[in-house]
């Protein structure tokens, strides 16, 4: 006899949760509250019409238009203790749904509004993050983001704090913000900084740009890890890449149609990446902004791309092997998560009727249809 992979057995599952923004993933409540706290505009009162407004959950059709939630969160995101707040509320959340260990990011220029430094904004982000770990047992660390649509210089400045930083919380930097038209060779500079002080990269790339766009990560910038990396299936040759060097794709799937990056989740790459053997993991991008969870994220995968319980342990633990953390300590973690998953009998779960391609592959609007690495030629 087997039972349906629910919700609720997935969000047994031991997790991970490699790409979440902080400022996409508030509790729509603790905006509300602390813009009452603080006399901050929002344009809405209530939690339905704040939701609306900000478009919650909802395909934006673009990067830009999906971007623009994050106007309304940074405005109560501006005190010490509003940022103490979302960071230990976040790591709440992701802990109630198993998440073990989770890497937040965000960039501290954005929170200096009202004065803030940036050290006392990374610090106040640790001092939440590390609560929450006393009180639920989830690990956390930060990424610091650079933004590819302000300037090369702040860039910079960011790289210096996450160098500040280093083995204080901080395990990672990444460029995030406006892909297209805004390449992240220009931020050259401040990659090298990090580079040169043995500090873990990832960039969003391959989101609202092709692949060469992902090339350049990793070429240019030294990616570690590529954030969504939509795009690469246009390029066999660089998939290759990927996959001989075992470089981690952090896959957001329902964040990835809400930008338009991909049609519908039934049409998302990461199931031919998968079938590969590329290091594919799952994220949530945004809790709030995409209205998801880690587990949500892969039941949806579960549900669209026909992916059973082995494929989703398997994913789990790309999740352990991709985190940024010292080599020992991930060998800490897959041990004993994957003592924990193997109490999950694989027989137990119907798989999903294996799906096919979408009906709306064919659509004139649609983007190009996954191209099998053969069938491509090499462009970078
Ligand atoms: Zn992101």
């Amino acid at each position: 006899m087997t039972s349906p992979l629910s919700l609720d057995i997935i969000s047994k599952l031991p997790k991970t949760d490699l790409h979440v923004h902080l400022d996409g993933s508030l509790r729509i409540e603790t905006i509300l509250e602390l813009a009452k706290e603080d006399n901050v505009e929002l344009p809405a009162r209530d939690a339905a019409g704040l939701r609306r407004a900000m478009n919650i959950g909802q395909n934006c059709g673009s990067l830009v238009e999906y971007l623009k939630a994050f106007d309304v969160t940074l405005r109560v995101l501006q005190t010490r203790k509003g940022l103490v707040r979302s960071a230990y509320e976040l790591a709440e959340d992701a802990a109630r749904e198993n998440v073990r260990y989770m890497e937040v990011r965000y960039s501290p220029m954005l929170h200096t509004r009202q004065g803030l430094k940036l050290t006392t904004v990374v610090e106040a982000v640790l001092e939440g993050l590390r609560a929450a770990q006393e009180e639920y047992g989830i690990e956390s660390n930060v990424i610091i983001c650079g933004i590819r649509n302000v300037s090369a210089e702040s860039s910079l400045e960011m790289a210096e704090l996450a160098v500040a930083y280093k083995n204080r919380g901080v395990v990672g930097f990444d460029l995030a913000g406006a892909e297209y038209d805004h390449p992240a060779k220009h931020h050259r500079a401040a990659f090298q900084l990090v580079r040169d002080n043995n500090i873990n990269v990832t960039i969003h790339a391959g989101e609202a740009y092709g692949p060469e766009s992902i090339a350049q990560a990793i070429h240019v910038c030294g990616a570690h890890r590529i954030g969504h990396g939509c795009r690469l299936r246009e390029n066999g040759d660089l998939l290759h890449y990927l996959n001989d060097h075992r470089i981690p794709l952090e896959c957001c799937p329902s964040s990835n149609v809400q930008t338009g990056a991909i049609r519908d989740l039934a049409s998302h790459p990461i199931k031919l990446y998968k079938n590969l053997g590329l290091r594919v993991t799952v994220n949530t991008d945004n809790r709030l902004v995409t209205d998801t969870s880690v587990s949500k994220e892969l039941w949806l995968c579960h549900k669209a791309l026909g992916w059973g319980l082995a494929d989703l342990k398997q994913v789990v633990l790309n999740g352990f092997k991709s985190a940024f953390l010292p080599f020992h300590v991930k060998q800490q973690y897959l041990r004993k998560v994957s003592e924990e998953l193997a109490a999950f009998d694989d027989a137990a779960y119907t798989a999903p009727t294996e799906v096919g391609p979408s009906p709306h592959s064919v659509s004139s609007s649609a983007p190009p249809p996954p191209v099998g690495p053969a069938a491509t030629s090499a462009e970078n």
